[in-house]
């Protein structure tokens, strides 16, 4: 007689909505695909790469092209298939038995998700009303709970708010877990905690290229950190965890970031244009984002949810989940799709 494993029973897998929506503004992409020229460089690439042979080991020469870029070196970074693996990873790396893992809440949802993977136990602590992190209440609980990681998202997915690096920086030096900082949104933000890198051993940074790079097909992601944090979580990846095709597209969008400010600029237009129009909408509170998605309240979530639902807008409905009562996110997409956002919105 086989059974799932301790705890498995009960744990609930994550899962979106997969539909075949016209527009799609549920999962933060990248709302067009890459700059071409970066694109027929990939795929220049893609076609001189030996398909029989594995990839780099440990993926050093991304490792030193993104680690030289912050006056780091190699040792202090990690490849991964997405930055969902490293997250994933630093968790059974720092986490396990015993011990908990403290993050803010409402946040990504998938990171008591990795604590329950790792068998940590997952503190959850909840945001202020206006969706900002409580930094002291936050170290009570790792200092209550024997905290193995503080996970901070910054900016926050999916309330869209952010901590300022002074804030980031007091709690690294307030506690002796290991801090995380998922940064997968600070393109759009446009501040980072990686300076703080040089002063704190204690201080991981999360990186990916699947929101501002627009490479969410590929799933890579990176961390940067001490060399010694590096080292320990090379011993719970796998051999080979990133595959040469993720390897060449990742190295190459990296050296070509400049392409994208164009449209990084473009994003951070749009997302004000939206907040404006759809903050005057009575009924609807739109909170402040430096991401590239906006989190909107309103008593008629569910409704609007429908209506763009039925002109084929996807977005993500968490009217109905704890902490995100009456909230609904949406992505900033081309100006073509939001204006179709604001027409179903303000019928
Ligand atoms: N962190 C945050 C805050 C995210 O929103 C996401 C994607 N939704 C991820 C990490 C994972 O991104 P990826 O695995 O594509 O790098």
């Amino acid at each position: 007689m086989f059974t799932p494993r301790l705890g498995l029973e009960t744990l609930k897998a994550y899962s979106v909505e997969e539909s075949n929506w016209r527009i799609r503004l549920d999962a933060n992409e990248r709302p067009a695909d890459l700059p071409p020229a970066v694109k027929a460089k990939i795929l220049e690439k893609l076609a001189a790469l030996p398909f029989n042979r594995y990839p780099e080991l440990s993926a050093q020469s991304l490792k030193t092209t993104i680690g030289t870029d912050f006056g780091l070196a190699a040792a202090n970074v990690v490849i991964g298939n997405g930055s969902s693996e490293i997250l994933e990873a630093v968790c059974y790396a720092f986490g396990g038995a015993g011990r908990s893992i403290v993050y803010p809440s409402p946040s990504f949802s998938m990171y008591g998700i990795y604590a329950k993977l790792a068998d940590s136990r997952p503190v959850p602590v909840e945001l202020t009303a206006d969706y900002t992190v409580d930094a002291d209440k936050l170290l009570a609980a790792a200092r209550e709970n024997a905290a193995g990681i503080i996970l901070l998202c910054n900016p926050n997915n999916p309330t869209g708010t952010v901590m300022p690096p002074e804030q980031v920086e007091y709690i690294v030096k307030s506690t002796q877990s290991l801090v995380v900082v998922d940064e997968a949104y600070h393109e759009f933000y446009g501040k980072s905690s990686v300076n703080l890198l040089n002063k704190y051993t204690n201080l991981a940074i999360a990186r990916t290229f699947s929101k501002a790079y627009g490479l969410a097909a590929a799933r890579a992601g990176y961390l940067l950190a001490d060399e010694a944090i590096v080292r320990t979580i090379g011993k719970v990846l796998l051999p080979y965890n990133v595959n040469a095709l993720t390897l060449t597209a990742a190295e190459t969008v990296f050296g070509m970031r400049g392409a994208f400010a164009d449209s990084l600029a473009e994003n951070r237009r749009e997302r004000e244009r939206l907040t404006a129009v759809l903050s005057a909408v009575p009924g609807i509170t739109v909170y402040p984002s430096q991401t590239n998605f906006l989190l909107i309240k309103s008593e008629q979530a569910a409704v609007l949810a429908d209506r763009l639902s039925a002109r084929g807008i996807g977005i993500r409905d968490f009217s109905k989940v704890p902490g995100l009562l009456g909230c609904i996110r949406i992505t900033v997409g081309t100006p073509a799709e939001n204006d179709a956002v604001l027409e179903a919105v303000s019928l």
